[in-house]
């Protein structure tokens, strides 16, 4: 009996493998490079690729005379997709100095701070008024709602309602 069972396996094994070699000249056939390039990315999860390729901006900061100036202040501004006052607003009231933003699209700070606090604010402002909670991404839209801010996702809809500070 097990002998039998065995040998069913066996063969319809071996049937599989015959079939696999018959049919196979008909599903081998050669891809162009623009082809195999399409399969790749038609493959990819599409949903969570753009919030992964976001890459958080980084703040260039310069100390001149008793000032902290981002230099790159409207940059990173334009890339999270935040009003400039807003971000601008956000230091005023984490580092409890005046700031102003210059002609040149930079945030003058008064006072000395270093890169390592200016980008580590700048880190939890992503965390907390650009990055959705719910899905990770940073495609999102931050909207004025009396005394609450509305963080509201382009990627999956959820919205969060956050203290306003400004
Ligand atoms: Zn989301």
């Amino acid at each position: 009996m097990a002998f039998t069972v065995l040998n069913e396996n066996y063969l319809s094994l071996f049937i599989i493998k015959y079939r696999s070699v018959v049919f196979m000249p008909k599903q081998v056939r050669e891809y162009s490079y623009e082809e195999l390039l399409e399969r790749a990315y038609s493959r990819l999860p599409q949903k969570s690729s753009s919030a992964e390729v976001f890459e958080v901006p980084k703040a260039e900061v310069t100390i001149v005379g008793g000032k902290t100036i981002i230099m790159n202040f409207r940059k990173i501004a334009d890339v999270l997709a935040r009003d400039e006052s807003l971000l601008q607003h956000y230091y005023i009231k984490e580092l409890g100095v005046p700031a102003v933003i210059n002609e040149a699209g930079q945030l003058v700070l008064q006072g000395k701070f270093n890169s390592i606090v200016i980008n580590k604010f700048l880190d939890m402002f992503v965390k907390k008024y650009v990055k959705c909670p719910t899905c990770g991404s940073y495609h999102t839209k931050l909207i004025k709602k009396g005394k609450v801010f509305i963080l509201k996702c382009e990627a999956c809809g959820a919205e969060t309602t956050l203290e306003a500070f400004k």
